[in-house]
């Protein structure tokens, strides 16, 4: 499920001034057309894991093809302007690429999905102003839309980040008539974006129609918590795509158009197939956090019922075992135990224990999060088993080891219809003979309620870091 993230907002230099643009050069549209055709290539490769590289090198490819033909358009001059700002955000991308541990992308991704759209509105913004009152009805409409998108994706991108760098609180806040007010707020903003077209003679009304959309952004995000957020970081994906789509009638760039119209319906569709995932409609993500259930607490849950294990006893389990599946979690990329592990694999399967890994599709903190860990450690593509292969296998195992997951493993989500995350599909890892797991401690997961898996009879808990307790199982394994 590839997070796609072209940067259409920012990469391609649209220039301004829609109206009064001269056709593109013929050598300018066939290298667009080129560019579209990668582009869609590139989404249908990132759909597997065989073909995601060439995918990735395709859109690139087709990025530098379209912000180079951009270069050669007639109406683009000033390149002193083009190149400073091209220097500086290349400089700040690349120092955002190396600096972003692996843990941090999808707060990166948001970060990208806001400064992106933020361009886009900025466009809009720019040629509001640079063309008022002398707008056509089309043009108004397309720039209403693109701002609404943009500042809202902004500011909605803002807080999705905030809440996954956890500065901004990570549980759903909801207040009294938060839907209403939600919507008196967007519906203000629809207003004052007709206001726009049908009659632009109040000045006023652009700013207003901004500051509402900056507005919604927040209130949209804010009440969303937890378990949701991969599908608000898909939406909003969707959301900036379809603001640089917007852009393009704007400023007459037709692969603006088509690659804000990809971005958008492929967001759009992944955060569909994600709601699927968490079996969640997409309306109650958006709005339903109005009722918010209260956790059981979790001296309740786990009061004189957690067991633990050294590395020996679970080499000793291990030992015994026929077949071991291991479920890695949002923990195994914080400990960077992903090489430890296919160490493990290794090991195991050469003593002729059948090994597979169980992926559920929100591991982690983004999608494809654990495959792309585990393709790091050269783990053969067919020992994942996605969720709904392994499910019913779990009766079959002998020994589960969760590392570092811990909601994805949640009974709860099952089994108590009042959990926050009832309903949520989860690996049923506790129908296996003896599961082990691998936590630092009885904290809780992101979405911050406790895990009545750790309590049940058959649940062994490993207190250590998920590298280093890997280590020492596969150390005390060799010295059986
Ligand atoms: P969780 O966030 O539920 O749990 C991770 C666990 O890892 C914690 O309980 C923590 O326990 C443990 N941990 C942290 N550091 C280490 C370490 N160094 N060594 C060992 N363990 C460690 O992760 P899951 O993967 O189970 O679930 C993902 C959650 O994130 C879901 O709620 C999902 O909805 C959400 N999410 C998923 C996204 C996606 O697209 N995949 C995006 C955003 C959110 P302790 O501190 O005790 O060690």
């Amino acid at each position: 499920m590839p997070l796609v993230n072209f940067p259409v907002g920012v990469g391609v230099v649209a220039p301004a001034g829609s109206s009064h643009l001269a056709a593109s050069p013929w050598y300018v549209t066939i290298i667009y057309l080129s560019a579209a055709v990668l582009f869609v290539l590139s989404l249908k490769w990132l759909n597997s894991h065989k073909t995601a590289r060439r995918g990735v090198k395709a859109g690139e490819i087709g990025m530098i093809a379209a912000i180079l033909a951009t270069l050669f358009l007639p109406e683009v001059r000033h390149y002193n302007w083009i190149l400073a700002a091209g220097i500086v955000g290349a400089a700040i991308g690349a120092l955002l690429a190396l600096l972003t541990p692996m843990t941090a992308v999808p707060q990166q991704t948001a970060l990208s999905h806001a400064f992106g759209a933020l361009a886009a509105a900025l466009v809009g913004t720019a040629e509001y102003f640079a063309h008022y009152p002398h707008l056509s009805p089309v043009t108004s409409g397309s720039i209403a839309f693109e701002t609404l998108l943009g500042y809202l994706t902004f500011t909605g991108s803002l807080v999705a980040a905030g809440k996954l760098q956890e500065v901004l609180p990570t549980r759903p806040i909801g207040y009294k008539f938060q839907n209403p007010i939600n919507f008196s707020v967007l519906a203000a903003a629809v207003v004052c974006g007709v206001l726009m077209v049908v009659a632009p003679r109040y000045e006023m009304v652009f700013p207003i129609f901004i500051g509402l959309s900056l507005l919604f952004g927040v209130l949209l995000i804010i009440p969303i918590g937890g378990g949701d957020m991969p599908t608000v970081i898909a939406l909003l994906n969707s959301y900036a795509g379809l603001s640089a789509s917007a852009m393009g009638f704007v400023v007459n760039n037709k692969l603006l158009i088509i690659a804000g119209a990809l971005e958008g319906s492929s967001g759009f569709i992944l955060s569909m197939i994600m709601c699927k995932a968490m079996n969640r409609s997409f309306l109650n993500v958006l709005f339903g956090q109005a009722k918010i259930e209260k956790a059981a607490k979790a001296d309740d849950v786990y009061g004189g019922k957690i067991k633990s294990v050294t590395a020996e006893e679970v080499a000793a389990i291990l030992d015994g075992a026929r077949r071991v599946v291991i479920v890695p979690g949002y923990g195994l990329a914080v400990a960077q135990a992903q090489h430890a592990t296919g160490e493990l694999f290794e090991l195991l399967d050469s003593r002729g224990v059948q090994v597979e890994f169980a992926i559920h599709p929100v591991a982690g903190r983004m999608p494809g999060h654990m495959n792309v860990l585990l393709a790091e450690a050269d783990i053969p593509y067919d020992r994942l088993k996605e969720m709904d292969q392994i499910n019913s296998q779990f009766e079959d195992v002998d020994v589960v080891i969760v590392n570092g997951a811990n909601d994805v493993v949640n009974p709860d989500a099952r089994d108590n219809t009042n959990s926050p995350i009832a309903g949520m599909p989860i690996l049923n890892v506790d129908k296996a003979r003896t599961v082990v797991v691998i936590k630092r401690s009885l904290s809780p997961g992101f979405a911050g309620i406790p895990n009545p898996l750790f309590a049940k009879d058959n649940c062994l808990m490993f207190f250590s870091d998920g590298k280093k307790a890997t280590m020492a199982i596969i150390q005390a394994f060799k010295e059986l």
